[in-house]
């Protein structure tokens, strides 16, 4: 039997984990730098959640949903996006009733069936953030800034932002309105998928990718055009911070969320270099999603992005991340008599965090050296007959081939020191 992964899913192997968790790591910073903490959701909800948050009629729910029953026949979905989880369990602990503002981060596993290809899977890690409980412009900006500078931290330079606004309830229902007079003349050229969206969702015409629909798309009128004060006023604002910031942004009317509780700002970062899938990361403000579930009416906005891509754009630039692991030292016995004393070593300095290697099954002192450079270790310790008997330790330097002798009680400040200097080097 050949076992074989399922198609459109991929396996970290150690050789690259250590670039996942380095910007992992940087996320998690930045998040925290804006005072985000994280919130860990299950990996499967109710189906029904989603059907609720993005819409019975979409592709998500239509097409791209794994949805399975359980043994009790109960209708579930893995999580395709992370935003409905989220507000799911802010809802379900009473979060919405205590007021104030929340500020979550995300990471982890999404799965939509979707056709993989270059960036594109079927199981996909996803980080975000949500900020729920204002409606101020100035977090619109705070959000889209968070992004920004966890992709700058990460060295990222061929990025830009775009930013629109969807409106909110009121004037977007003008703006659908004005779709369908634009689109009624043309309705036989429109693919079937958005002859149905018509009726029901015309601002999802916009986000078609069928050519002849793409086509259309070129003349139909902006929603910026059928903002109304209010809305107009809070756009103005978020421009107003971003320049505040110093982030650069480009107005693209052709941003369209296609869900009524999606209100105001909404934003994609892209990447040039990375072909058909270019976004790296998009969001949005979602003041009427937490109520559309049954919660409290509480503004909130939000943003999600795809690790592979990151990966992706950031190797396109350049960039390299972290250092594979290596160990500090290397420790080699020789003779049987030394293995006792290798074990003893190996756990005092495991225990103080340094990472040792040793391997018994290799003999020849000549073999063993061999092996601690090939691992890249800093160090090799060695300890045979005379080191028995002295009670002390061989250490050799690998860079240099300096070798001195060093009390075994010494040895785990000096390694620590060691590599202290080695990373204040860099
Ligand atoms: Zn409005
Ligand atoms: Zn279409």
């Amino acid at each position: 039997m050949n076992y074989k992964i399922p198609r459109g899913t991929y396996d970290i192997l150690p050789k690259d984990s250590a670039k996942w968790q380095y910007v992992q790591r940087i996320f998690r910073e930045t998040a925290a730098s804006f005072g985000y903490e994280e919130i860990c959701t299950p990996i499967f909800e109710m189906a029904e959640l989603f059907e609720r948050s993005s819409g019975e009629s979409s592709d998500v729910v239509q097409k791209e949903m794994y949805r399975f029953q359980d043994q009790k026949g109960r209708d579930f979905a893995l999580r395709p996006e992370g935003t409905a989880p989220v507000v799911r369990s802010f809802v379900e602990n009473h979060l919405d009733l205590q007021g104030g503002r929340h500020k979550f981060y995300y990471i982890g596993p999404m799965f939509r069936y979707d056709r993989p290809q270059k960036g594109r899977y079927r199981q996909f890690y996803q980080y975000g953030i949500e900020l729920i409980g204002s409606n101020h412009p100035f977090f619109d900006a705070e959000v889209i800034s968070l992004e920004m500078q966890f992709l700058k931290a990460l060295g990222l330079k061929k990025i830009r932002l775009e930013i629109n606004s969807v409106g909110c309830a009121e004037c977007s229902s003008d703006y659908d309105a004005a779709l369908q007079d634009y689109y009624r003349p043309h309705l036989a050229e429109l693919c079937p998928d958005c002859q149905k969206r018509y009726e029901k969702k015309p601002r999802r015409l916009l986000d078609c990718k069928v050519p002849s629909c793409k086509v259309l798309r070129q003349d139909a009128p902006s929603q910026l055009d059928y903002l109304d004060a209010p809305c107009r006023d809070h756009f103005a604002q978020v421009q107003s911070y971003l320049n505040d910031m110093q982030i650069d942004y480009k107005i693209n009317p052709a941003i369209v969320r296609g869900l009524d509780y999606y209100t105001n700002t909404a934003f994609e970062i892209i990447v040039d270099d990375l072909g058909a899938q270019n976004s790296l990361a998009g969001g949005g403000r979602y003041n009427g999603l937490i109520a559309a579930i049954g919660g409290k009416d509480t503004p909130a906005i939000g943003f999600a992005g795809g690790f592979e891509r990151l990966l992706l754009a950031m190797q396109n630039e350049g960039i390299s991340t972290a250092e594979p692991l290596k160990p500090q030292i290397y420790i080699i016995g020789i003779g049987e008599a030394a293995q006792k004393v290798v074990i003893q070593l190996l756990s005092q300095l495991r225990n103080r965090g340094i990472y040792a290697e040793y391997n018994p099954d290799k003999s020849s002192f000549k073999a063993q050296i061999k092996a601690a450079n090939a691992m890249g270790a800093a160090y090799a310790g060695i300890i045979g007959e005379d080191e028995l008997s002295s009670g002390m330790i061989s250490l050799k330097d690998l860079a240099s081939g300096e070798q001195s002798t060093v009390d075994p009680s010494d040895l785990p400040n000096l390694l620590i020191e060691s590599k202290n200097k080695e990373s204040n080097n860099l």
